[in-house]
């Protein structure tokens, strides 16, 4: 049987595939060892997912498991609203809505399909500047692109030296010091 993916892998699989071999690594260490700014103001706009103290109204479902047996996915949505029917990941910042913020939010609403929710909307909203951002349903290409990449993550060979770094990215990279690819 095939492992299930993490949703909240999908984003950093984009950002690079590498990076999902460290932080499997590194995850049971203090993450403040290696979290650098923004992903740790990142991680404190979530906390109030986690500890489920965002809403009190009944409609609201908050941080609740979810599961796909077809794409073989498992995680957390972050919020469903049963009235609205919307479906919505906050962000601390959206400066911009990038690839991998799309297939986690795909990727959250095949699982609540699945289990039987009707979701009618979908959006992200950037706390810190109270904006939202509204997301067209996916569509049969959408779901096979979330399908595509969910196929490259069970297929990459961390041995694999035809990888080629975005040095860019490299750059941003809170894994660099410790990846063969980094080179300052
Ligand atoms: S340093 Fe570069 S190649 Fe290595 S994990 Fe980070 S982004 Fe990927």
């Amino acid at each position: 049987m095939e492992e299930n993916i993490s949703i909240s892998n999908l984003n950093d699989f984009i950002f690079c595939p590498r990076s999902i071999y460290f932080q499997n690594l590194y995850k049971k260490y203090d993450k403040h060892l290696y979290h650098n700014k923004v992903q740790t103001s990142g991680k404190n706009a979530h906390k109030s997912i986690d500890s489920k103290n965002y809403s009190s109204k009944k409609s609201i479902l908050q941080g609740i498991d979810v599961y796909s047996e077809e794409l073989g996915l498992i995680g957390k949505i972050d919020l469903f609203d049963q009235e609205s029917k919307t479906l919505i990941e906050r962000k601390n910042k959206i400066k911009r809505i990038y690839d991998g913020y799309y297939l986690q939010l795909y990727a959250q609403y095949y699982c609540l399909i699945e289990m039987g929710f009707e979701v009618n909307n979908l959006k992200f909203y950037s706390i810190s500047d109270n904006k939202s951002y509204p997301v067209k349903i996916p569509e049969i290409n959408e779901k096979n692109y979330l399908k595509h990449i969910i196929h490259k993550m069970r297929t990459f060979d961390l041995t694999n030296k035809d990888f080629k770094q975005n040095r860019n990215k490299c750059e941003k990279c809170i894994y660099r010091e410790l990846c063969d690819y980094y080179d300052e």
